[in-house]
């Protein structure tokens, strides 16, 4: 079994950022991204701060708007529409979930296609859906390095995602069948999840229930990405794979953390680098 190491990947894939950071300098172009947060959810405030840190870390100009859980819906477009006209911004970013009185889809929608850097606007999503070149979301895009970077080629592979949100489990269907794998998608209202499951080559989770995927639903040899988060009440940080003992029989399998984690980080950078040489060729 080989550990897929998402966490030193995602160092290297930082340091050439880096590089391609002070690049676009020397063209007088500094990468920015405005990051929007509403309320004061703990866990949603340390993963902007650690966007906003990563930022600092390779030379990224960031904004973070932070926003009373009781502000309008109004209030939050006005302010994603004064990043879509502001030149030095780049990428926009709304850190979900949202307080229930605002309407995510409207604000997601009102993030211009162009600094789309989170690729939840429709166009982007279709865009992902033909297989044209626009900005992925960034977990998925991140798994999606971690294949490529240990030469796991999906093509032909029977996978079974497990979850299918918007921003995890459709777009990595989107991504792997463009990459000629055969997909089965699986969420709650799957009938039997096992039988699913224990037929793929490739498992891929994100789901947010810890030890959902066990040894006896996962083919020997299988290739596993756990893409859940959680904490248990003893702190400690798990995905939704039975890492022990599943890590026994399959051939990969990321950690949590260390795996999937610090690459979606990576990605957010690279896809606001990705809008600013844009930026650059559009000038
Ligand atoms: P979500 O709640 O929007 O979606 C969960 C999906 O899981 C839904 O499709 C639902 O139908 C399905 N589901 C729920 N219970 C199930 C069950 N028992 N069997 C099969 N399917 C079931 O969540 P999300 O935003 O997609 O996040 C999912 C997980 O991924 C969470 O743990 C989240 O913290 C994690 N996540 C991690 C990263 C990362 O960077 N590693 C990024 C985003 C989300």
């Amino acid at each position: 079994m080989q550990i897929l190491d998402g966490k030193e990947l995602s160092t290297s894939i930082k340091d050439e950022l880096k590089n391609k950071v002070i690049k676009l300098k020397a063209e007088s172009i500094t990468p920015g991204l405005a990051v929007i947060i509403v309320g004061d959810d703990v866990a949603s405030h340390t993963y902007v701060k650690m966007k906003e840190s990563a930022c600092e870390k390779i030379g990224i100009y960031s904004i973070v708007h932070k926003m009373p859980s009781d502000i309008s819906q109004e209030k939050i477009m006005e302010t994603i529409q004064m990043m879509n006209t502001n030149p030095n911004i780049d990428g926009i970013l709304v850190q979900l979930p949202l307080p229930k009185h605002i309407d995510t889809d409207k604000i997601l929608q009102t993030v211009s296609p162009d600094k789309d850097v989170d690729g939840f606007h429709p166009l982007n999503s279709g865009k992902l859906s033909l297989g044209l070149d626009t900005f992925v979301p960034c977990t998925p895009l991140g798994v999606m390095k971690i294949l490529q970077t240990y030469e796991i080629d999906p093509k032909g592979l029977d996978v079974c995602i497990v979850g299918a949100s918007n921003i995890v489990g459709k777009p990595m269907m989107n991504l792997l069948l463009n990459e000629f794998a055969t997909v089965d998608i699986c969420h709650i209202h799957t009938k039997d999840l096992k039988v699913h499951v224990k037929r793929a080559d490739m498992v891929i989770v994100g789901v947010g229930k810890p030890n959902l995927i066990t040894v006896d639903m996962v083919k020997e040899g299988a290739i596993v990405i756990d893409i859940g988060i959680n904490r248990l009440e003893s702190g400690k940080l798990v995905g939704d794979v039975d890492f022990e003992k599943v890590s026994q029989i399959c051939s990969y399998i990321t950690p949590v953390p260390g795996g999937v984690g610090p690459m979606t980080i990576a990605m957010l950078l690279e896809n606001t680098i990705k809008s600013a040489t844009q930026r650059l060729e559009n000038a």
